[in-house]
């Protein structure tokens, strides 16, 4: 049996070797590095995958939200709602740019944002959203951009781990994650589903004054070279990483369904068990499986994370501290209990090994250990 990881990058390359090889190979023959044709070429077919108006290819995630709370104009002292369940970046950005992250509870079963705890944290002062679409499955955005029409707010989603999801609205409307606010961004980083060689990013707009605004705000807010019409960072995605990412996305596709079938071994494995819950399913999104995480509620989720990780089986916990508990983000506003569904989850969560290019025998083997740890 292949050595089990939590994200197998080697053997997926492997597989894709002879194109990613070229890819790269053509960008170091014209050296092109930086705004080379292979980010144009990448940023379009991306634009097709997704059904985005525009997509401009930046940095990383990080610098992605930044530069959609940048775009959108948002002023110190501004309230932007987002998860106190999620990775840091998506509060990070809002504090760095004197914004004021206020944080709330999310849902049990999809361990998204919930809309009932955003409705009850608007304020006069409130200005945007940034729903996350956890784990690869989107937040319930027909009711918060609802929400966000009757409040006037923008919405930005965080789709770092959910390219490629679907959203299916009332309508019969299907739209992908990232597409349906008024920014999405979303991260290559090498873990993500659609996961570059470094660093990347992307933000997707389909507004077209928000697209020009966000293209000269990525690049220093010049739109004519040393004119500086806003204050702008330095975001780029790098043609190597362009290259790598335009030979992985017709891949992708097949890249989730790889996910979705080691998603419903584990399910069919754990339905039935008392001592965990299997991953909660929207009924309006897909699940692209960035991570299976199981809620631990019949057992010891750190002793089955110990004996896992003795038998060579990474066991990752996403995420052991929600936001209001962090010690950067200590705030008056925010104590212990106030988020009581994060902190549930933050104490019982277990994501197990999930990728592309794990077999059943790997996947038996995970299964096997887990149920041995109860
Ligand atoms: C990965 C991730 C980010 C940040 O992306 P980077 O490319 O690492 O900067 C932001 N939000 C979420 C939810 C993520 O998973």
């Amino acid at each position: 049996m292949r050595k089990i990881q939590m994200v197998d990058l080697q053997s997926q390359y492997q597989r894709l070797k002879h194109d990613i090889d070229a890819g790269i190979q053509a960008v170091i023959d014209t050296a092109a590095f930086v705004k080379g044709p292979q980010v144009t070429t990448f940023g379009e077919h991306l634009q097709t995958y997704t059904g985005a108006k525009h997509v401009i290819p930046v940095g990383n995630g990080t610098d992605a939200l930044q530069i959609a709370l940048m775009a959108l104009g948002l002023k110190p002292g501004d309230e932007v709602i987002t998860p106190t369940f999620t990775f840091i970046a998506t509060a990070e950005v809002v504090a760095l740019l004197g914004l004021t992250p206020v944080v709330v509870d999310v849902d049990w079963e999809t361990m998204n944002i919930s809309v009932e705890a955003i409705r009850k944290a608007i304020t006069p002062k409130t200005k945007a959203i940034v729903p996350v679409h956890l784990f690869g499955q989107c937040a319930d955005m027909e009711a918060i951009l609802q929400l966000a029409k009757e409040h006037n707010l923008f919405v930005v989603e965080d789709a770092c781990q959910a390219i490629g999801a679907q959203y299916t609205f009332s309508d019969g409307t299907v739209k992908q994650a990232g597409t349906m606010g008024e920014i999405g961004c979303t991260s290559f980083f090498p873990s993500k589903n659609l996961g570059c060689y470094g660093d990347g990013g992307a933000l997707f707009t389909n507004d077209d004054e928000l697209a020009a605004k966000i293209v000269c705000i990525a690049n220093h807010g010049m739109q004519v070279r040393y004119h500086h019409d806003y204050i702008g960072v330095n975001s780029r995605l790098d043609s190597i990483q362009a290259a790598i990412l335009d030979a992985k996305l017709p891949h992708l596709d097949e890249f989730i369904s790889a996910r979705r079938a080691a998603a419903a071994r584990y399910d069919e494995a754990f339905r039935d068990c008392p001592q965990v819950l299997i991953p909660g399913r929207s009924k309006v999104s897909t699940h692209v499986f960035h991570q299976y995480t199981l809620r631990v509620v019949g057992a010891n989720r750190d002793e089955i994370k110990a004996k896992l990780n003795s038998q060579d089986i990474p066991a990752m916990i996403y995420y052991p501290i929600p936001l209001h508990l962090q010690k950067a983000y200590q705030d008056p506003r925010y104590k212990e209990g106030d988020f009581p569904v994060a902190e549930r989850l933050s104490a019982c969560v277990l994501s197990l090994p999930m990728h592309t290019e794990l077999d059943n025998e790997q996947l038996d083997f995970i299964i096997s250990a887990v149920k041995e740890s109860f």
